[in-house]
């Protein structure tokens, strides 16, 4: 544990965009660290689970012990922000998903994995998110999720052509986009100041 106007936060290394979140974590004002086994996640204050590649995340969880301590650290009410792939990670369930994906669970929503179609795989556009001020962010989408539905306790933080793509539950924060490869680190911002608050 540290400082809390520096809170450390790691970001789950077991594969994805790693590098670019602990940048943006930097700029944003935390100490960020790479975190791949159980004894690393009992050290930060909060954790990014990262984009890549859910069903490879899943089982590289399993494999390196990672699966129940991440299940553990979510339902302790621990800070955790998943993006895309980290999206499709703290959801409690999943469309579109191999029957053997395991998820850390932690947001009481249903997500459609690559929910956007293969003929729109990519794609930027404007996003208004609910906290953060100075005008909407640039939302970088590659095979991105949505969010199907939520349950009560689901804040939908912001909505694009009608699909939710940003929510909060508590202390868990997802966006179906990357805000890590933007140079704009408002929604690190977000996450790092919900870090600094669970620490108080
Ligand atoms: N489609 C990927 C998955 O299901 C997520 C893509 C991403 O993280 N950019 O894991």
């Amino acid at each position: 544990m540290s400082e809390l106007s520096t809170p450390t936060i790691g970001v789950l290394a077991l594969q994805g965009d790693v590098r670019e979140h602990l940048k943006a974590l930097a700029d944003a004002g935390a100490q960020a660290r790479p975190v791949r086994r159980p004894e690393e996640l009992a050290e930060v204050d909060g954790l990014v689970i990262p984009g890549g590649e859910s069903t490879t995340m899943s089982k590289l969880a399993i494999v390196f012990g990672m699966l129940e301590p991440l299940r553990a650290f979510v339902a302790a009410g621990r800070p955790v922000y998943g993006t895309c792939a980290g999206m499709i990670m703290v959801a409690d369930k999943l469309l579109d998903a191999r029957e053997d994906q395991e998820t850390f669970g932690g947001v009481d929503m249903i997500v459609r994995r690559n929910a956007f179609g293969r003929q729109n795989e990519s794609f930027e556009a404007a996003i208004d998110v609910a906290g953060i001020p100075g005008g909407p962010v640039e939302g970088v989408f590659i095979r991105a999720p949505w969010v199907e539905s939520v349950g009560a306790a689901v804040e939908v933080l912001a909505t694009y052509d009608g699909h939710t793509v940003a929510v909060r539950q508590g202390n868990v924060l997802a966006t179906s986009f990357h805000p890590e490869l933007t140079g704009d680190h408002r929604v690190h911002g977000l996450f790092v100041e919900m870090v600094r608050s669970a620490a108080r």
